[in-house]
C-alpha cells in the first residue's frame, strides 16, 4: 500500500506549503518533512517508504487505544451520518456529549460534578483559567486572577498556555508570559534536591517555595496553581514524597485553586484511570484531552468542582450567560469517538494493562540501563515514562545541552525501529506507548532503546578520544 505515494513530491510540496508546528522552520522548507505516515495498526505506524516503527511515544502521548482501530471509524461514520454536527450553544445538547458526561463524571471524585468540551488540551486549561478568573470575580474577589505553574511545565500554547508552560523557548520572541502567570520550583529530586536532602525535606522546602512567592505576589492575588500529576513533557518528573500533600497545604491556607493537568496522565496513562488517583490530589479542576479520544478526534474535556459550579450557576442573575465556548463544544462525532474510545478502553481492560506492561517495560529497563554509566535516573509509572541521559552519573554531571544528546539517541533508536521522544531541556528520552502494547513489544521497544543509546555513547567516547 504504501509504495502508491509519491514521497519526493509530497515532500517537496509539504516544504512549499505547510508552516510546521514545533519545528525548526528553516530544517523543514529546506529538507521537507523528515518522515510521512500513512497507516497505523496497533502499536505500530508505516511511512510512505514502507518503513514500519513501533510508536514508543503513542504519537503526542496521546493514542492509548493502539492505532487503526476500526471501532473508532464505525462509531465516527454513524454519528456523521446521523448528524455530523450541531452546536451545544444557548442551551442545545446532543445525546453522545450526555452520555459521555455522564460516563466521565461516574469516574470523577464526587466533589467533580460538572465537565465542559472543547477541542484540545490548551483550550481546556485556558477554559480553566478563565473558569478562575470569572469564579474569583462572581466571589467579589476579581484581583485574585493570578495562576502559578512550574518550571519546565508544559500546558499548551495559546497564548495563556504558553504562559503557563515553564519552557524558554515557548515564551522567548512571543512576549510572554503574561503578567497573570508566575512559576514556581520544578519537583525533579534527582537533579534538584540539595546535598544530603531527603525527599520529603525536598517537598517541604518546594512548599515553602511556593508560599514565599504566593506571599510576595500576595494571596489575595493568587487563583490557582496548576500542575500535572506527573510532569509530561517537562520531563516525566514523578513528585517527590509528600509534594502534592505539602502543596495542598499552602494552596488551602491561602484559598487558592488546584488545576489537575491530567491532558497526558489521564485514561489510562499510569496504570490507574487519571493520575490524581496516584498521588491524593484532591484537584478543584481537572483538564483532559489525548486519550479521552487517543486522538481519533481533537476533543477536550475539563472538570469543575461543585463548590465552583454552584458559585456559576448563582451568578446567571447577574452576569446572565457565562460568555465562554467553541464551536466545537460538545461535538457529537467527538463525543461518538470519546464513548467508543472508553469503551475499548474497558472493554479491553488497558489501564491494568498499562499498569502491567509498564511495570514489566520498567523492570526491563532497570535490569538493562540500573547501572548504565550514562542514565542517572528510570522515571515514570505504568506506561508513562522516561530515561535521565547523563555524561556522568557517578558525579552527577549532565551533558551540556548544546550536544542534543537526547535528540541523537531518539534518531538512533528510530534507526532501530522504535520512537521515542527526545525532551531537550529535561536531557531525558521519554516513552508512552499505546496501552495495548504486549510483553514482546516492550522487549523490542528496551532492545532499540540500548541499541540507540550504546550506539551514541560509542560514537561520543570516539569523538572525544579525537
Ligand atoms: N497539557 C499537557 C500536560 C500537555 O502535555 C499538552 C500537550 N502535550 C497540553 C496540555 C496541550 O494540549 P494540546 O496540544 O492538545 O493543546
Amino acid at each position: 500500500m504504501s509504495t502508491q505515494y509519491d514521497t519526493e513530491r509530497l515532500r517537496k510540496s509539504d516544504a512549499a506549503h505547510i508552516l510546521h508546528p514545533a519545528s525548526v522552520v528553516a530544517d523543514v522548507s529546506n529538507n521537507g518533512p523528515a518522515r510521512i505516515f500513512v497507516e497505523g495498526k496497533g502499536a505500530f505506524i508505516t511511512d510512505t517508504e514502507g518503513k514500519k516503527m513501533l510508536d514508543g511515544v503513542g504519537g503526542l502521548w496521546c493514542m492509548n487505544i493502539g492505532y487503526g482501530r476500526t471501532e473508532i471509524g464505525d462509531a465516527m461514520k454513524a454519528a456523521s451520518d446521523q448528524m455530523g454536527y450541531f452546536h451545544t450553544f444557548a442551551g442545545a445538547s446532543n445525546p453522545a456529549q450526555i452520555e459521555l458526561a455522564e460516563k466521565l463524571i461516574a469516574k470523577m471524585p464526587d466533589h467533580i460534578t460538572k465537565v465542559f468540551f472543547g477541542s484540545s488540551g490548551s483550550d481546556a486549561n485556558d477554559t480553566l483559567m478563565k473558569i478562575v478568573w470569572y469564579y474569583n470575580g462572581l466571589r467579589g474577589k476579581p484581583e485574585k486572577r493570578k495562576i502559578i505553574a512550574r518550571r519546565q511545565a508544559y500546558h499548551g500554547t495559546t497564548i495563556a498556555t504558553a504562559s503557563l508552560t515553564g519552557l524558554a523557548s515557548f515564551h522567548r520572541n512571543f512576549g510572554l508570559p503574561i503578567p497573570e502567570v508566575k512559576h514556581t520550583s520544578l519537583p525533579h529530586y534527582y537533579r534538584e534536591a540539595g546535598f544530603n536532602e531527603s525527599e520529603e525535606e525536598f517537598s517541604t522546602r518546594l512548599a515553602r517555595e511556593l508560599e514565599e512567592l504566593i506571599l510576595a505576589e500576595g494571596p489575595e492575588t493568587v487563583g490557582a496553581f496548576i500542575a500535572e500529576p506527573i510532569m509530561g513533557a517537562g520531563g516525566v518528573i514523578t513528585p517527590p514524597k509528600g509534594y502534592f500533600a505539602a502543596v495542598q497545604a499552602i494552596l488551602k491556607k491561602h484559598d487558592i485553586l488546584f488545576i489537575c493537568d491530567e491532558v497526558v496522565c489521564g485514561y489510562g496513562r499510569t496504570g490507574h484511570w487519571f493520575g490524581h488517583q496516584l498521588y491524593d490530589i484532591r484537584p478543584d479542576m481537572i483538564a483532559t484531552a489525548k486519550g479521552l479520544t487517543s486522538g481519533y478526534f481533537p476533543m477536550s474535556a475539563a472538570f469543575i468542582s461543585d463548590d465552583i459550579w454552584k458559585v456559576l450557576r448563582d451568578g446567571s442573575a447577574t452576569l446572565g450567560a457565562f460568555a465562554h465556548g467553541f464551536t466545537y463544544s460538545g461535538h457529537p462525532v467527538g463525543s461518538a469517538v470519546a464513548l467508543a474510545n472508553l469503551a475499548i478502553i474497558e472493554g479491553e481492560n488497558l489501564v491494568a494493562n498499562s499498569a502491567q506492561t509498564g511495570a514489566y517495560l520498567h523492570a526491563q529497563l532497570n535490569d538493562t540501563f540500573g547501572n548504565h554509566a550514562h542514565i542517572g535516573e528510570i522515571r515514570g509509572v505504568g506506561l508513562l515514562g522516561a530515561l535521565q541521559l547523563m555524561a556522568d552519573r557517578d558525579t552527577k554531571t549532565g551533558f551540556d545541552l548544546k550536544h542534543k544528546i537526547a535528540a541523537r539517541c531518539a534518531v538512533a533508536i528510530g534507526n532501530h525501529g522504535v520512537i521515542v521522544r527526545p525532551l531537550p531541556t529535561a536531557d531525558s528520552l521519554a516513552f508512552s506507548p499505546p496501552l495495548t502494547l504486549t510483553l514482546s513489544e516492550a522487549d523490542q521497544m528496551v532492545d532499540a532503546i540500548k541499541k540507540g543509546i550504546n550506539q551514541v555513547m560509542g560514537e561520543l567516547n570516539a569523538e572525544e578520544r579525537k
